[in-house]
């Protein structure tokens, strides 16, 4: 049987710091290691078609659960022959989430200083760098939450879904991906409830594991390790989930409030994740800042919306920095391409000036063209730091 822990090869490990590059061997290819990972929503990057993503370099893929349960239904997709060959990505490796993540962060406000206090909720919690709280009056709502599992609102036609450790993972096996992350909670933020969510979202995994370990048709699942910003929580958690044969391991739930508190959690768990010798994944971060300044602690693959969202709005990544591509200056740009050091589509072919026009523009092509190249940048810049792990210089 296939599992990750035989089919992931560290081939390098830095002398100057924690930093590895490996591979990943899964059914749909291969992943090179440390690696970013585009988030591909409902099987497909905002505004990016799958041909161009592979072109722009990208291998494992990200795919929400959660959006395909809404719309068209996982057996959909399962008829059509697994999700691969329904978002024709059948050269790369496909990781999905529980769909718990959407469950919470859909039908939650961040919580800023006018909002405190005002609105009824029952439920507030930490994701990744922000506070939320739970606005009941909104279209993507959760309805309840017990031990069997959560039931929410569709937001796209109102249909209430229960979602169980265990219909998660079913779900996953009908899609067809390559790395299944169980259901988990994002632990309350409420003292009182906070330890009951947090022994409850490591039942779960436990759950769905089983439900997995059933039935594992070559999948690999993940476990996701929580407990906030409270390093002996985080390591209760390792506690209990290393003790269960998960393939590998992906931090989850809050990570400070900013990058140094990020760092300084990171610093205090992830000597542990990296002895177990299994591929760690860290959820929703992928700036290029951050990126370089924790590839030191070990972190295998790093997934985040961020760099597509941002090309979206115009902001390009280039050697120099981030550029606005609205901004006038570029208007008359002719001979210059986004980024000279880039193979991407958009800059092959097009220059700064005619970029500029489309963004001004509003014009489809110009979200295909933009977020194209923030993915090439992203997958150049993973390629440059495994080098440079390679000659320890990280
Ligand atoms: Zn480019």
């Amino acid at each position: 049987m296939w599992s990750l822990k035989r089919a992931v090869t560290h081939l390098w490990l830095s002398s100057q710091s924690a930093a590895r590059v490996g591979r990943i061997h899964t059914p749909h290819g291969v992943m090179d290691t440390p690696g970013f990972v585009p988030v591909a929503t409902s099987g497909t990057v905002k505004g990016c078609d799958n041909l161009r993503l592979m072109e722009a370099g990208s291998q494992l893929i990200f795919c929400n659960t959660y959006h395909f349960l809404v719309h068209p239904g996982p057996k959909v997709v399962e008829d059509a022959g697994g999700l691969h060959k329904f978002i024709n990505y059948k050269t790369g490796p496909i990781i999905t989430d529980s769909g718990g993540f959407q469950i919470f962060s859909m039908s939650a406000r961040k919580i800023t200083n006018e909002l405190k206090g005002k609105i009824p909720s029952k439920y507030e919690c930490e994701i990744q760098t922000h506070r939320y709280l739970f606005d009941e009056s909104n279209s993507a709502s959760l309805i309840s939450l017990n031990e069997k599992g959560a039931t929410f609102r569709s937001y796209y036609d109102g249909e209430l879904i229960t979602l169980t450790p265990e219909s998660s993972v079913m779900a996953q096996k009908q899609l067809g991906s390559d790395i299944i992350i169980p259901l988990d909670i994002l632990p309350s933020i409420d003292n009182q409830d906070m330890m009951a969510t947090f022994h409850r979202t490591h039942r779960w995994q436990e759950r769905s594991l089983q439900t997995h370990k059933a039935d594992p048709r070559g999948q690999a699942m993940y476990s996701v390790i929580h407990g906030g910003m409270d390093i002996s929580l985080r390591n209760k958690s390792m506690d209990t989930l290393f003790e269960m044969p998960f393939d590998g391991h992906a931090v989850g739930g809050s990570i400070g409030s900013n990058r140094t508190e990020s760092f300084d959690l990171l610093k205090a768990i992830m000597p542990r994740l990296t002895s177990t010798h299994k591929p760690v994944h860290l959820l929703g971060v992928g700036d290029t800042q951050s990126i370089g300044s924790m590839i030191g602690f070990g972190i295998d693959t790093f997934d985040s919306s961020y760099p597509t969202k941002i090309a979206r709005t115009g902001r390009l990544l280039s050697e120099g920095g981030t550029i606005d591509i609205s901004r006038s200056e570029f208007k008359s740009s002719h001979d210059e391409p986004i980024d000279r050091t880039c193979g991407c589509v958009a800059c092959k072919n097009h220059s700064r000036a005619f970029l500029h026009h489309l963004n001004r523009m509003s014009e489809l092509s110009f979200y295909t063209l933009a977020t194209a190249h923030n993915v090439w940048k992203m997958n150049d810049y993973m390629r440059s730091l495994r080098e440079k792990i390679t000659r320890n210089e990280l």
